[in-house]
């Protein structure tokens, strides 16, 4: 199947009030074909920006929510950037368990489904300190009421293990904003989890343009911009946000027996007739969404081919689907595996070109602050 669409907060408005008619694809989205032409047009123009916390395996929410974005983009000529958020695994949490594992196995992900890293400059943030700085100027440029209202945030609080809430869990988004502002990265494609960062980054680069302007009225920093896909928020097996580290995962590279077992335990609902529809069903619909995704069908249809067969012929859908999608998927990925040095020696090569960028922009902001 194709990539399922690439869409901005904006073109994902317009598709959920258009009329339906002949239920579409998921992977068709107004906006896109522009975006793809704007893209195609001027690929150096279009620089993006995703990446992940080094937390635990990549799942089929990340699959279906950026990652195909990203190497869609990348097949565009998209000039690529996937930071590995590993100073954001200590918002949550006391200690980073097991990171250079988790790390290496983001990279691993990102190669087998077709990040290609001679294109693409995949790094680890803490290893690019010029990034780093950029925090400081860009943490007066929000206020602490600002901070406290991020619902993202107040999310990832309720779900925290830890007994207080530290610093780094209110600025992070700020950090997240030097992450997407140091290589000038104009699209960002996302979960829609990550929209209020995004406000962030957007609100950090209009104030700094402000307060420091270029002559000629210009700023440093463009404006980024979100890219939602299909599936912006893929629910997990417990029916909450699948994510990495709430247990509700089904991870790319599980097996398939693994694969299985998970989508059995899926939560559903009571009602047999199995139907699409995310207000009402949520929990139904983001199973039949992920065959209609992986068959690249509409997921209308899916649940109509299902009709009165319940939970248990959906799941068994849903996982035949899954595996056979990912298939190539992991064996590319047990390839790539078995050179963990080849795996380091792309971080080090991303690192090494995203610490030249982050320099340079370094050195416009503290020229513009009339710095030193
Ligand atoms: P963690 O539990 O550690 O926060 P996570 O699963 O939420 O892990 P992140 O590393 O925080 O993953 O997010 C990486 C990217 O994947 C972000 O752009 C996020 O919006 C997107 N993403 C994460 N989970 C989903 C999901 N369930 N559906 C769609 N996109 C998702
Ligand atoms: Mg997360």
């Amino acid at each position: 199947m194709t990539a399922p669409a690439i869409q901005t907060p904006t073109a994902r408005a317009a598709a959920q009030t258009a009329p339906t008619g002949a239920a579409p694809a998921p992977a068709a989205a107004p906006g896109t074909a522009a975006l793809d032409e704007a893209v195609r047009r001027d690929p150096v123009g279009q620089r993006v920006l995703t990446g992940d916390r080094p937390t635990g395996p990549l799942h089929l929410g990340h699959y279906f929510g950026t990652l195909q974005n990203r190497v869609r983009l990348q097949g565009l000529g998209a000039e690529m950037f996937v930071v590995i958020a590993d100073y954001q695994v200590i918002t949550d949490r006391d200690i980073a368990h097991r990171l250079a594992e988790h790390t290496e196995n983001l990279v691993l992900d990102y190669l087998a489904t077709g990040i290609d890293p001679e294109r693409a400059t995949i790094f680890p943030h803490s290893a690019v300190p010029a990034l780093n700085q950029l925090l400081l100027p860009f943490l007066s440029l929000v206020s602490v009421a600002e901070l406290g209202r991020n619902p993202t945030v107040k999310d990832e609080i309720a779900h925290s293990s830890q007994a207080t809430v530290n610093g780094l869990m209110f600025t992070y988004p700020v950090h997240q904003a030097a992450d997407i502002l140091f290589c000038k990265a104009h699209l960002v494609p996302v979960g829609q989890d990550q929209l209020p960062h995004l406000e962030v980054a957007r609100t950090v680069a209009r104030r700094f343009n402000e307060r420091y302007p270029l002559p000629g009225g210009t700023g440093v920093f463009p404006q980024p911009e979100a890219l939602l896909s299909a599936a912006p928020l893929l629910l997990g097996t417990d029916g909450a946000k699948m994510s990495k580290s709430r247990g509700n995962s089904i991870p790319l590279s599980a097996d398939e027996d693994t694969t299985a077992r998970l989508i059995r335990g899926a939560k559903t609902d009571a009602e047999r007739r199995i139907g699409y529809d995310p207000a009402d069903r949520p929990e139904v619909s983001s199973l039949v969404l992920l065959a209609a995704l992986c068959q690249g069908r509409a997921p209308e249809r899916i649940a109509e081919e299902i009709g009165d067969g319940g939970a248990a012929a959906l799941k068994r859908t849903v996982t035949e689907s899954v595996n056979e999608h990912l298939r190539p998927i992991r064996a590319r990925r047990a390839e790539l595996a078995a050179d963990r040095g080849y795996i380091r020696q792309v971080l080090r090569d991303g690192a090494e070109r995203a610490n030249a960028v982050a320099d340079a922009t370094l050195t416009e902001v503290r020229a513009v602050m009339g710095s030193l």
